[in-house]
């Protein structure tokens, strides 16, 4: 605005100055030509009196030094002539003002010279003889006025132009500093200038109502932001073109993603193939949702279409861990998977005999020894079936008793007796220390442990090994230790021979029968018991499984 003023001002001084040289220039060039006309008409009607009277004799003794004098006879002869020789000068009969004076008795005409700086103003009158005086003068024409107005022009207009120039500068300060000093938040209508009174109105008006919604806004935020802060499910909202307008900590934690910039893409929180379709299509109008894998995470994000009216506003994401849910699922897959292929085994083994049986083609002798092999399948069956409903009642917190009181010690004495003659095919003796630990809890379960960690002892031990089940208190805690002398396990595998149908050597196992459900109904039950299992091994010399749990009080 400042340079604005401070041009008009100069451009206006300039064109004022510029426009009152060139009128004055006119006029007075207007005025002079007046005078000189004047001058000449009464020159002319001088001298031609002094001829009329005294003939050539005047004119050659007189000395004219304003102007030039020319005497022309009828025929346009130069008869005399101040300035130049008669002789040598042409005829006259064509000069428009010599022309004009012998018809009308008075002529005049002016030309200008060849390079227009002059111009010469002629007047002419008839004698009583009819020869003609011409009396002319020449001076400065327009053109040459100007040109010789340009010095003093250039002189004027710098001054002008330094002049306005420290003005216009002066000027121009002084009428935006009123209107810099407006205090836009809260503008003084009266301090100000009254043209911007209604300009400043109107701010006032759209100041107080952007104040409104701006305090409207600001609670909006503060409700979406106190709800969705303390949400586990991440939230993001994003406009049509994928700029993220508001998300929630959780949204950012769950992706792993940090919001650099201001105005961000959705797509840069994360690049992943099935998030970036998940958008397009809530982007699109549609619903959708993805499973995204972020390291050991699964998470599900939702994406909807968000409408105002019938416009798509933008799109609203909701991002859960379902991780739990995933590995519950998978794991339900694989032990279906597991189950199925446990029980096909055993089954395809039951009918190919019986098929045989049915057929006949059994030798009478061998009835017995088939019919020996389809009870051991069925065995294991059995077997099986009992281990996976146990794992199911653990799993569902389902076992139909209440807890009893129990003594671990004689416990395990029972499960060793029970166990004692399969132990005895092998040559493996199975002792027992410790003392009496009287324990609350339930009794399957408790049962189950202890079963299982001793059938295992004597499953994968050397023939001729020996087994140590000890029973015992640390504190507050009972526990149960079972130490083999078997093949042990490799430490790699440790951590996985509590999961479902995990077998160390599968093709060892074959030979040693077992479901692989046997550790995991083991964890299960003394998780149960809120306790803790630990198992040292080495390859080769025997393992030790560790039990413990809290003594309830009875
Ligand atoms: P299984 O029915 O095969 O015995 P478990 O769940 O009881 O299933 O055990 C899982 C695997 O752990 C076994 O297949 C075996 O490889 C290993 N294992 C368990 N106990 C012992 C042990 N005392 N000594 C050596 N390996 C063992």
């Amino acid at each position: 605005m400042t340079q604005r003023i401070f041009k008009s001002i100069i451009t206006v001084s300039v064109t004022a100055v510029f426009f009152t040289i060139v009128i004055i220039t006119l006029f007075l060039n207007r005025y002079f030509t007046g005078q000189v006309d004047e001058v000449l008409k009464s020159e002319a009607l001088l001298i031609s009196r002094a001829v009329e009277i005294n003939g050539e004799q005047y004119l050659k003794s007189s000395e004219f030094a304003q102007v030039r004098v020319t005497w022309i006879d009828a025929d346009g002869l130069v008869l005399y002539d101040s300035e130049a020789e008669e002789a040598q000068m042409e005829n006259h009969s064509n000069r428009e003002e010599f022309a004009e004076a012998l018809k009308s008795g008075t002529g005049s005409s002016s030309r200008y010279s060849e390079t227009l700086t002059q111009k010469t103003i002629y007047y002419a009158r008839k004698l009583s003889d009819g020869t003609v005086i011409r009396v002319s003068k020449a001076y400065m024409s327009i053109w040459a006025q100007l040109a010789e107005m340009i010095l003093p022009f250039i002189i004027i207009i710098s001054a002008v132009l330094i002049f306005s120039g420290v003005f216009a500068s002066k000027m121009a300060k002084r009428i935006v500093s009123p209107v810099n000093m407006i205090d836009l938040n809260n503008p003084d209508i009266d301090d100000s200038y009254p043209e911007l009174s209604t300009l400043l109105q109107k701010i006032r008006g759209q100041n107080r109502k952007i104040a409104r919604q701006m305090e409207q806004l600001r609670y909006s935020r503060e409700q979406f932001g106190l709800i969705t802060e303390n949400m586990s499910e991440g939230i993001i909202i994003a406009d049509t073109n994928t700029i993220v307008l508001s998300y929630n900590n959780a949204a950012m934690e769950l992706l792993g993603a940090e919001p650099t910039e201001e105005r961000q893409s959705i797509y840069a929180l994360n690049r992943s193939e099935e998030f970036r379709f998940c958008i397009q299509n809530a982007i699109r109008g549609k619903h959708a949702d993805c499973i995204l894998k972020i390291g050991e995470k699964a998470y599900q994000v939702i994406a909807n279409p968000s409408y105002t009216g019938v416009q798509l506003s933008g799109i609203v994401v909701f991002i859960l861990d379902v991780t739990e849910k995933q590995q519950l699922e998978d794991m339900r897959r694989e032990f279906t998977s597991n189950v199925s292929h446990e029980l096909k085994t055993p089954l395809t083994s039951i009918y190919g005999i019986s098929d045989m049986l049915a057929n006949g083609i059994v030798k009478p002798e061998d009835v017995q020894k088939f019919g020996g092999d389809i009870r051991n399948e069925a065995g294991r069956m059995i077997i099986l079936i009992n281990d996976i409903l146990s794992l199911s009642r653990l799993d569902e917190n389902s076992v139909a008793e209440d807890d009893v009181n129990v003594d671990l010690y004689s416990m395990a004495q029972e499960i060793i007796g029970r166990l004692s003659y399969y132990a005895g095919e092998r040559n493996i003796t199975m002792n027992i220390s410790g003392g009496s630990v009287p324990f609350r809890g339930r009794a399957t379960i408790l049962e189950g442990i202890i079963y299982n960690l001793c059938d295992n002892a004597i499953k994968y031990n050397r023939d001729g090994g020996s087994v140590s089940v000890t029973i015992g208190k640390n504190g507050n805690n009972a526990v149960i230790t079972v130490e083999d002398t078997g093949i042990g396990i490799p430490a790699q595998h440790i951590d996985r021979i509590f999961e479902r149908f995990y077998r160390v050597d599968k093709s060892h196992s074959r030979k040693i029968k077992g479901t692989g459900l046997g550790l995991s109904i083991v964890k299960h039950g003394v998780r149960y018991h809120n306790g803790t299992i630990q198992c040292e091994s080495s390859p080769g010399e025997g393992t030790k499984f560790t039990v413990t749990m809290p003594v309830k009080a009875g």
